[in-house]
């Protein structure tokens, strides 16, 4: 299960709705980063379990596993992972581990960020909410 939470600056507004660290869930686990480019947090998915729709242990369907199993050019960002949860009857893969890396582009320099960190904009402390914003699988 993993969480996302609203983090907000006290000082100049700035909001971001991240894990504030590291957050894994059934099918794939984010890690917030600061990209110092964007000036912005993101959660970079760092592993992600594929899964192959309507392949059950009976059905064979090698030619979609293996298109499953390929390498992905680079991570989905967490939106695209969240909406990939699977229909019941797949079968799961391993997970495929990823650098974080910013989603705008893999060739900004990031950080890695785990609250209580400071505002990308300000540098002043966020404040996070104790409540998640959204509770993912
Ligand atoms: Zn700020
Ligand atoms: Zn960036």
């Amino acid at each position: 299960m993993g969480r996302t939470y609203l983090f907000e600056c006290p000082k100049c507004g700035y909001r971001a709705k991240v894990a504030g660290g590291t957050e894994r869930g059934v099918h794939f686990a984010v890690q917030t980063v600061l990209c110092h480019e964007c000036k912005e947090l993101h959660d970079a998915v760092t592993a992600w379990k594929p899964v192959v729709p309507g392949l059950t242990a009976m059905s064979g369907g090698s030619a979609q596993l293996k298109a499953a199993r390929k390498p992905l050019p680079a991570a989905p960002s967490f939106l695209a992972a969240l909406n990939r949860l699977p229909p019941t009857g797949t079968k799961r893969l391993k997970w495929v581990h990823f650098k974080p890396a910013c989603p705008v582009s893999a060739r900004h320099r990031i950080r890695e960020w785990q609250s209580p960190d400071k505002c990308p904009k300000c540098g002043c402390f966020l404040e996070g909410n104790a409540i998640p914003f959204r509770i993912w699988d």
